[in-house]
């Protein structure tokens, strides 16, 4: 047996300067959302070269606040994707609409099948949500064309795809409305933490209004002197992100062009050592990771067929090479289960395949070799 190493799963790219960025936070005294939360919302912003975006407190919350200012509400179907992580599907049930879920493309395009959308578009449909699956761009001209011909909105999970220039323009600026998280494993995080952004001036007015219980003043307006009073003109939530989270966003994401350049490499490093497998599918495989941008996210495989997933992420763990799946299919989870009127014939065949490695930009070149030659003698075997 050779030596176990232990590669980490997931890491971030937190230095001294978040550190330095937090300690003014904590000296200035103001912890909620406020002047260097407004930064980071123009920061990023201008990132994304769209003219505003809010802070919220996580992901979820963004998905929840777009989907309410976009009109979601009781009666209303929402199309998704099954193969995502649950946040979609949750605040849309939470409004006390229907989450409708949709197929993906293929077993080398996990992102939603526009054709499968189209075919479940009813007079109930409010919207679709679209994910940008480890931060590979969905096919953005057939939904958005499709939608607006319909008069459906369009949202994107942009959770995955955190500035991801396309030829349709910037990942969560397409559709819309844009959700960001900064949830400890994406490429940007703040710990928690979450971003809205869209295409609509009341819209967005309306989302930072939502984010802090739709009063007509907020907290740190009126710390300043400069509103009395406020009123309450819809149902709110407190979604507020920290300046502690909003002071570490903005270093975040100065650091994501070096981020991706390490993850690049590392995703091409995976595909050359992966490469021939017999069986083993790298989805996306076929996008040049250098015309083609994608936030590289996540390093997915699809196991060759037939092949037991728990015992190959057994022996992997016992080899010191942390697994995880992305995702559970939603429509597979108790809570959901018997939501889904159509079948998801890919989904359904490539969702007990599907393993996603290690991947960070931490990652040493020998922590890429260690996983993958790992990988391929645990496969050997079986
Ligand atoms: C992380 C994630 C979310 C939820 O974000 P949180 O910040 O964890 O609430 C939603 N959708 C996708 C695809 C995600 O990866």
């Amino acid at each position: 047996m050779t030596t176990v190493r232990q590669v980490q799963f997931s890491d971030n790219t937190i230095g001294e300067e978040e550190v330095a960025a937090v300690t003014d936070v904590l000296t200035s005294r103001w912890l909620s959302a406020g002047k260097v939360t407004r930064r980071f919302e123009r920061a990023f912003a201008d990132a994304l070269g769209v003219p505003d975006a809010v802070a919220v407190s996580n992901g979820t919350a963004a998905l929840h606040v777009a989907l309410a200012t976009l009109g979601v509400g009781p009666g209303d179907e929402v199309v998704m994707p099954s193969l995502t992580f649950v946040a979609g599907a949750a605040m849309t049930t939470l409004l006390g609409a229907r989450p409708v879920f949709a197929d993906v493309r293929s077993e080398h395009d996990l992102t939603v099948d526009p054709d499968a959308v189209e075919a479940l578009l009813t007079d109930r449909t409010k919207a679709v949500i679209a994910m940008h699956y480890s931060g590979f761009s969905a096919d953005m001209p057939k939904l958005r064309a499709m939608t607006a011909d319909r008069g459906v909105a369009l949202v994107e999970d942009a959770a995955h795809a955190p500035l991801v220039l396309t030829d349709s323009g910037m990942l969560g600026t397409i559709g819309d409305v844009g959700c960001f998280s900064f949830y400890a494993t994406k490429n940007i995080t703040t710990g928690e933490g979450g971003l809205v952004v869209g295409n609509n001036e009341a819209r967005l007015a309306a989302s930072r209004r939502m984010r802090s219980h739709h009063m007509t003043s907020a907290t740190w307006d009126r710390h300043q002197g400069g509103a009395l009073s406020y009123d309450v003109t819809a149902l709110g939530m407190n979604y507020r992100p920290t300046e502690i989270a909003s002071a570490i966003g903005t270093v975040q994401l100065s650091r994501l062009d070096a981020d991706r350049k390490r993850r690049l490499a590392i995703t091409t490093r995976y595909r050359e050592l992966l490469a021939g497998r017999p069986g083993l599918v790298i989805p996306f495989g076929d996008r040049d990771l250098v015309t083609e941008d994608s936030a590289l996210h996540l390093f997915v495989v699809l196991l060759p067929e037939g092949v037991d997933r728990t015992d190959v992420r057994e022996a992997l763990r016992q080899r010191g090479v942390p697994t995880s799946v992305h995702y559970p299919p939603t429509h597979q989870l108790s809570f959901y289960r018997g939501t889904t009127v159509t079948d998801l014939p890919v989904t359904d065949r490539v969702a007990g395949r599907l393993l996603t490695l290690p991947l960070h930009a931490r990652m040493s070149d020998e922590d890429v070799d260690y996983v993958a030659n790992e990988l391929r003698s645990v496969l050997a075997t079986r």
